[in-house]
């Protein structure tokens, strides 16, 4: 079969499933003839391998090699066929997009750039903070679902950079599949574990906007073939797309947050313009509707979390704190106060520390669990998109360069010529 056949065929095959595997063939990019098995989900590989006139079970086997131990190469998958392993040489690949930039900071931070295109536009950024509490230690990674955004939050460096476009499933859990296997380089694949505890979709972009490519890669995260990841640690950010957040209730259960950041519409139209589309009125209820469908001792969907950034003299007065009580009152809810991390040319400043815990303390008084959230990963740019930026310019000016030095060579032949 050749390479061409064989992707039509699969195309076909995906087509004829039921919706949740109906999506198109995500190709490899350096052999776009083969398909890029890290972004399908267990129901996408088993039409993948039932397309292959093999068993549905061997979706799981691959998935483990691939997600649980890190394998890339179909030679080590050492529990397939001698056959089965050649043919997915031929047709398929397992890839994940490439780390352009990585800073490891002395706290445990861990930051990734990931090249999603060509260009200095086309770049996404992941960060993993580690932490410890009561269950042990935690290590959260802040993952990406667009290259950019089209939301344009006044207080966001991401929004600042415009959207490109979404993340395919393959480039979104990729940036797990790399947090990960940072930590397994040097073991044996055998004893290799899943290292990241928790995920946020809170990175670049609005992943309620990338729908389907987000829903799918979380799947994967929470499939026990894969990163078994339990559905309280997976937490979905929206800045308020609510028809979206009715569609995720519908279909998967995982924590919800919200980016608030002001409480009330005149000041949330400023800072969060989507506010403008689907209003307080609007979002408070799509977040009760949300939690009402909650799936029993399990669910994921106990409460939400309220992402509140901390923006000096413009949300963070005691009246807006008394504002944020009344319009939480009913809605069972986490308030987590983020001290704003300022990026170049930002418009705002960061709220002072006594700002911040007199904030902190009128919530909780409230009865409201109300936590700051530390500042991570000082030494290497923690605020999202602040890295991105930096490595685009740096690209950019390493294209000016090359382009520089390319006319003077030109120039240099032509004088030679001369
Ligand atoms: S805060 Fe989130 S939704 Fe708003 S512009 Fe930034 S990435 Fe987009």
């Amino acid at each position: 079969m050749s390479h061409t056949t064989f992707n039509d065929a699969h195309t076909e095959s995906l087509s004829q499933a039921d919706d949740m595997v109906a999506i198109s063939t995500p190709v490899c990019e350096k052999d776009p003839v083969k398909v890029n098995l890290l972004g399908l989900s267990r129901p996408e590989l088993e039409v993948f391998f039932e397309s292959l006139g093999e068993k549905k079970f061997r979706a799981g086997q691959v998935m483990k090699w691939i997600h649980q131990f890190g394998v890339t190469d179909f030679a080590e998958m050492t529990n397939l066929a001698g056959k089965l392993r050649d043919k997915l040489v031929q047709v398929a690949c397992i890839e994940a997009p490439e780390v352009v930039h990585k800073q490891f900071s002395q706290d445990g931070t861990r930051k990734w750039v990931f090249r999603v295109g060509d260009g200095a536009g086309s770049l996404v950024e992941t960060v993993l903070i580690p932490a410890h509490d009561k269950t042990g230690e935690r290590k959260t990674l802040c993952i990406s679902s667009q290259v950019g955004c089209a939301l344009d939050c006044s207080f966001c460096s991401t929004g600042k950079q415009g959207f490109q476009r979404d993340l395919t499933p393959a480039e979104i859990i990729g940036q797990l599949w790399v947090a990960n296997q940072s930590y397994m380089e040097d073991v044996p694949v055998g004893e290799r574990t899943r290292t990241v505890t928790n995920v946020v979709m809170m990175g670049m972009g609005e992943p309620l906007l990338n729908f389907d490519a987000v829903v799918s890669s979380m799947r994967i995260m929470l499939d026990d073939f894969a990163y078994g990841m339990s559905k309280r640690r997976v937490t979905l950010s929206t800045s308020g797309v609510v028809p979206m957040m009715d569609r995720l209730g519908e279909e998967i259960d995982v924590a919800l947050a919200i980016s608030l950041h002001a409480p009330n519409d005149e000041l949330r139209n400023e800072l969060v313009p989507i506010n403008k589309k689907y209003p307080l009125a609007e979002l408070i209820p799509a977040a009760r509707r949300y939690l009402a469908r909650d799936g029993g001792l399990e669910s994921a969907r106990k409460h939400v979390t309220i992402e509140y950034v901390m923006l000096d003299g413009v949300n963070d007065s005691l009246d807006h704190a008394k504002q944020l009580i009344q319009l939480l009152h009913n809605l069972p809810s986490k308030i987590n106060l983020i001290p704003f991390n300022p990026f170049p040319h930002a418009p705002y400043g960061r709220s002072s520390n006594n700002r911040i815990k007199a904030f902190q303390k009128l919530v909780s008084d409230a009865g409201f669990v109300c936590t700051i959230r530390t500042t991570r990963g000082d030494d290497i740019d923690a605020a999202c998109g602040q890295l991105v930026g930096q490595v685009a310019d740096r690209t950019r000016r390493a294209e000016r360069w090359k382009k520089s030095v390319a006319a003077r060579q030109q120039g240099e032949i032509l004088r030679t010529r001369g």
